[in-house]
């Protein structure tokens, strides 16, 4: 099979029709775009075999994930997805592993209107690497600058089930049969919180989606915007198999799991009721979980307000641990 040959069959899918800002897809030079809305949002993940995914990963979850990785970036800017470009690089032609993982990724792209519109297909070690176009109305962009001292810290979903299920697959530690059903998929399959991030435009100011820890990626927005925060460590909200484990394993890997594709996001407590409609309107669970303060730095909570002088590194892939 030729690389075109390998294009056509697993994603050019000339039957289908575009969303209406995308005016050419798959088989050009470039595809070609014609914005509806104000603002573009564009963004970038790249996923290499052996660093963000294990070999013999199945590949319909895999296509799943690239793509919702991508999709959660839109989300946690609270713009509409529009189409995606897919760059791949394969160490041979396998046509069960495309026929899968073509599966998972259209599955994913389908149910939230997002059309490939091009790429790139090349020999080499497995990577994958996905653009991402979404657009925003005149309300604007949910930035990592926007927190005000004041605001209310949420979290959508559940935390730490993903980080689990990955520390069961390195030998970490075991899992019964039972949970580990409950907690891999948060791992594989991911969900987007793209409704949601949508939905909160006008009502959060701050917001960032959750892939490195939800501590270190809270330190994003704290940093962006000069302010504080302090959160209440045990309301994070634990994923149902981690939440039965023990207390100093929940809240590591509810801080500073990873994985996770949640959105954090700030909102003035005086919109409360609007973002806890949101949510409704979207059905998703969001967690009040702290505030942001005007003294700069992370304070991490129990219950009862006592600090737990805790700190944990967040992930980052040129520092080993
Ligand atoms: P060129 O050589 O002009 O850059 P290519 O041969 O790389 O074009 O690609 C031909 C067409 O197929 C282009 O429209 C490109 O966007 C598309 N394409 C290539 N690889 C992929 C892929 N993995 N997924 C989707 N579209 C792809
Ligand atoms: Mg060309």
């Amino acid at each position: 099979m030729s690389e075109f040959d390998l294009i056509a069959r697993y994603f050019a899918r000339p039957d289908r029709g575009h969303p209406p800002s995308v005016l050419l897809g798959v088989g050009d030079d470039c595809a070609l775009l014609r914005p509806v809305q104000q603002q573009q949002a564009i963004s970038m993940d790249m996923l290499v075999e052996g660093r963000h995914f294990l070999p013999g990963t199945d590949p319909i979850a895999l296509g799943h994930k690239c793509l919702a990785v991508n999709l959660s970036d839109l989300a946690a800017m609270g713009a509409r997805p529009v189409g995606f470009t897919l760059a791949l690089a394969l160490p041979d032609i396998d046509e069960d592993w495309l026929q899968g993982f073509s599966t998972g990724l259209f599955a994913l792209a389908d149910q939230h209107g997002c059309a490939l519109i091009g790429g790139d297909t090349t020999k080499g070690p497995r990577t994958i690497c996905i653009t991402v176009f979404g657009e925003l109305d005149a309300a604007g962009a949910l930035l990592r600058s926007a927190a005000r001292t004041g605001d209310d810290i949420w979290v959508s979903g559940t935390l730490g089930d993903a980080r689990l299920a990955l520390s069961y697959r390195l030998g970490e530690r075991t899992l019964d049969e039972n949970a580990l059903a409950q907690c891999a998929p948060r791992m594989d399959r991911p969900t987007p919180r793209n409704e949601l991030g949508m939905a909160l435009v006008g009502v959060a100011h701050a917001a960032i989606d959750i892939s490195d820890g939800f501590g270190g990626d809270l330190g994003h927005i704290l940093t962006r915007s000069g302010v504080g925060a302090t959160i209440d460590v045990d309301a994070l909200p634990a994923g149902p198999t981690l939440a039965r484990q023990p207390v100093t394993l929940r809240r590591e890997y509810c801080v500073a799991g990873g994985d996770d594709y949640e959105l954090c996001f700030t909102a003035p407590q005086a919109h409360r009721q609007a973002v806890l409609d949101a949510a409704c309107r979207t059905q998703t669970l969001v967690t009040r979980v702290g505030c942001i303060d005007a003294l700069p730095g992370l304070r991490l909570t129990d219950h009862s307000g006592s600090d737990l002088r805790l700190t944990y590194p967040s992930f980052d892939h040129f520092i080993t641990p």
